[in-house]
């Protein structure tokens, strides 16, 4: 049964980065909910700050509700599940530029999204292979696909392109990746978190710092197209100028 009346709920934006009272566009109590005194709530959400758009299901036993002193109404629930889903954990941004003719960037960036869509649902493993595989791309790229991972590690460190703290971070996360995916090693969110750090530390440095970089340098270039000259000074005379004060002949008489 959809209810016109209007209300807000304060929920996680994506987009905002935080909790944000979202308008509520539509809403539709479930006549049947899964709990014999339960609930069984389905919203449309908009962000009242970005206008972003979300879809809500809230559903569970009525013993675990909190309710307004004043209207009545459930503040707190037992399950709530976002469409599309997301983490609470900012996402990078990509500069735009970063990706035109850079297939290495595109495919860090797309893979990138998939590994936060996966946190977003709770998928430990497929994001930490996801984190994995992000190193795995950024490590190859630099270090060009010669011998083993660890091989590329230590070309890297050897020639300065990561500190020795670096290629234990990396190595440790790679390891940790490789675990998941081979060894029926299921990460926590926490560790997934932590494999996460290393993949961005990457991304910062490797993808997202360098087309900024580039993209500062142009941006430069052409100010300094656009910024008038600085004035030429006159040329100063050769011979050395008289005196003011200096009395002339003519002054005496
Ligand atoms: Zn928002």
């Amino acid at each position: 049964m959809a209810d016109t009346q209007l209300t807000q709920i304060k929920v996680f934006c994506p987009c905002c980065g935080g909790e944000r009272n979202h308008n509520v566009l539509a809403k539709v109590e479930s006549p049947n909910p899964p709990f014999s005194l339960g609930y069984d709530r389905y919203y449309i959400v908009e962000c009242a700050g970005c206008e972003n758009t979300a879809f809500f299901h809230e559903f569970g036993p009525p013993w675990v509700l909190e309710y307004d002193p004043v209207t009545g109404e459930a503040s707190k629930f037992a399950s709530t599940s976002r469409y599309p889903a997301c983490h609470q954990r900012q996402r990078l941004t990509f500069p735009l530029g970063s990706f035109f003719g850079n297939d290495y960037a595109s495919d860090v960036y797309r893979i990138y999204d998939e590994t936060y869509d996966a946190l977003g649902n709770n998928l430990s493993t497929l994001c930490a292979y996801g984190s994995r595989t992000i190193i795995d791309i950024i490590v190859t790229h630099l270090a060009d696909d010669r011998g083993s991972f660890p091989d590329k590690i230590k070309r890297l460190a050897a020639s300065n392109v990561i500190t020795t703290a670096q290629a234990s971070s990396i190595t440790a996360a790679f390891d940790a990746g490789s675990a998941s995916a081979h060894r029926g090693w299921c990460p926590q969110e926490a560790d997934v978190l932590i494999l996460l750090d290393v993949a961005e530390m990457l991304i910062n440095q490797f993808v997202i710092n360098p087309a900024r970089q580039q993209h500062t340098a142009e941006a430069t270039t052409n100010l300094s197209a656009r910024v008038p000259p600085r004035p030429k000074k006159p040329k100063s005379a050769t011979s050395a100028p008289t005196s003011p004060s200096a009395p002339t002949t003519t002054d005496l008489t």
